[in-house]
């Protein structure tokens, strides 16, 4: 076995002999020597050798094995641990070849994604990403040990199982059994609260979970989530668990981190911010513009006009025409926008009927230079688009430091939202969120207007974690399934397992699960969470290195008794 590793000579080893392991990052020739870097998973040792006394034909990535005596460098190597020595190999080993290399084991290289998720063995060498799946395994140990000195334990759940309703499409997987199907979980959700049922109080397990969702590049179709549930605990028992679980690791990262964290109400988030994740580490709200509804010539006898302001900037047009495309990609109907120079309009996209009511809005919020973007329209629609048009103009404009961490939870949640398209109530959160006690007696006749005991954790403007408090009461969560239009028939085949479990003594509970991907990610500084996970899908969904999803034979099909159409 190998014994040292290609970070750990220092000028004390001087004159010893050792062996040494790796990958030959780089070989260069000077004068008569060779010098090789050679490079393992924690570091870079120099090899220098003649190729007089060795006969050996080396290349990039080979992996070889080195006897040679450490000896003091000439000059020193700052950029590198073991700057100070390096090795004058005796004997080098080819112990394994490699092809020529469709791109170079460096940080800073330009090539595509998908050439770098198909070899992703490759991608894997670079620092980058091999310090990312490092730095996620000291996130999660931190985690982990921050939780059983808590004394919660971790319990696994079933991959095969039955699907849980957390919004998105399941996994099926098809089964001997004919016309039966397994679905992977979207989450934990029912077996940790069973687990509550069963005694256990506080739980929680670094879970892999499932959803066919549209991939963005903060979601895969598989991720982690560390799943915590508890039982005996409020909203605010649960994040103040979160908080001090946060403080910890941000603590070991050397990062300090004050708390409690802010709490924001989920209609003053959308309101302000057009988001139920807003990025708090820049102000840039959305500023109410009513008063301007009855006098400009373009409203379209809308409800509601908000306006954003972005200071000190003028767009070219190529940039408005983004613009408004990311405001009717949300819903809006179009982008309006001004410029302002020294508390005067001095170039408008529209044309404007009476100057006086805008110039006394512009004086109001004292806009003295920059853009102001106007939309109007029903005000869901204001509010989304105008915070994805906040979004975009950070990512241009950078207004966040990306190194602060803006941490805020995100409560008074509605119960449930209107499904336009089905003509029904769904549960916003999920159906075994508790409602807000005022709302216990209303919540299935008047469902718009009913709040829950549910809680998002935002970071940076990522949803990192969510959760609620549960129902433990069967004919409140009866109740629930029937305000979601689910039958009485339908909750007992989907749920029935579960609701038994409701009827012998349950423990009023609560938790939340974090996205650690997401968490590693942004702490990571990684453009996507593609590179925080070792062997993801592609943008399409798919991977690329093993080429999956792929085929089957009719043979396979037919023992799950499956014939696909055309
Ligand atoms: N099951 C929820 C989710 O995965 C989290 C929770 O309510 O604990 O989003």
């Amino acid at each position: 076995m190998k014994s040292i590793n290609n970070n750990q000579l220092r000028l004390v080893d001087v004159n010893k002999e050792v062996e040494l392991y790796g990958w030959i990052h780089n070989i260069r020739k000077f004068k008569d020597l060779y010098f090789i870097d050679l490079r393992d998973r924690w570091g870079i040792t120099q090899v220098v050798f003649n190729p007089t006394n060795i006969n050996v034909s080396l290349a990039k990535e080979y992996v070889i094995k080195v006897k040679g005596i450490v000896v003091e460098r000439k000059s020193y190597n700052l950029d590198l641990e073991t700057g100070q020595i390096e090795i004058n190999a005796l004997k080098i080993e080819i112990l394994s070849r490699s092809k020529e290399l469709p791109f170079d084991i460096n940080d800073n290289i330009n090539v595509s994604e998908d050439l770098r998720l198909k070899y992703r063995f490759l991608d894997l060498r670079r620092n980058k990403l091999k310090n990312n799946i490092i730095f996620k395994n000291k996130v999660v140990k931190y985690l982990r040990d921050f939780l059983n000195e808590q004394d919660f334990i971790d319990i696994e759940t079933p991959i095969l199982s039955k699907s849980t309703p957390e919004g998105a499409r399941d996994f099926l997987v098809p089964t001997r059994k004919e016309g039966k199907f397994f679905a992977l979980p979207q989450s934990p959700q029912l077996y940790k609260q069973i687990l509550m049922v069963a005694g256990f109080e506080k739980y929680y397990q670094y879970a892999k979970v499932f959803r066919d969702e549209d991939l963005r590049k903060d979601r895969q179709y598989e991720f982690f989530q560390l799943d915590i549930e508890m039982s005996f605990v409020d909203e605010n028992d649960v994040q103040t668990l979160v908080e001090k679980m946060m403080q910890n690791l941000f603590n070991k990262l050397n990062i300090n981190l004050n708390v409690p964290f802010k709490k924001m109400d989920y209609d003053y988030a959308i309101d302000n911010y057009g988001s139920d994740k807003p990025d708090l580490r820049y102000e840039n709200r959305l500023i109410d513009a009513n008063e301007l509804n009855d006098n400009l010539e373009f409203l379209f006898n809308n409800q509601c006009t908000k306006t954003l302001f972005l200071e000190n900037e003028k767009i070219s047009k190529q940039q408005f025409k983004q613009f408004d495309e990311i405001i009717r990609k949300n819903k809006a109907n179009r982008l309006l926008y001004l410029t302002i120079e020294n508390n005067q309009i001095s170039n408008s996209s529209f044309k404007i009927a009476d100057f006086s009511k805008i110039n006394n809005f512009i004086s109001k919020h004292k806009f003295n230079s920059g853009t102001l973007f106007i939309v109007s329209d029903q005000y869901e629609n204001v509010c989304q688009s105008l915070g994805a048009l906040r979004i975009e103009l950070n990512n241009i404009y950078k207004f966040a430091k990306s190194d602060s961490y803006e941490f805020v939870w995100i409560v008074n949640w509605p119960m449930f939202e209107y499904n336009e398209d089905e003509k029904r109530y769904s549960a916003a959160h999920h159906p075994f969120t508790m409602v807000q006690e005022q709302y216990l007696k209303t919540f299935d006749s008047d469902p718009k207007n009913a709040k829950a005991k549910a809680y998002d954790l935002v970071l940076n403007g990522f949803e990192i974690a969510g959760g609620s408090i549960r129902i433990h009461d069967t004919d409140i969560q009866r109740k629930m399934f029937k305000t979601i239009s689910m039958s009485e028939s339908e909750a007992e085949k989907q749920f029935g397992f579960f609701l038994n479990s409701l009827e012998y003594g349950v423990p009023p509970h609560g938790g939340i699960a974090f996205g650690i991907d997401r968490l590693i990610m942004i702490l990571t500084n990684s453009e996507s969470i593609r590179d925080v996970i070792p062997f993801p899908v592609n943008s399409k969904g798919i991977n690329l290195l093993s080429d999956s999803p792929s085929q089957v034979s009719t043979e396979q099909l037919d023992e799950y008794y499956l014939k696909l159409k055309n």
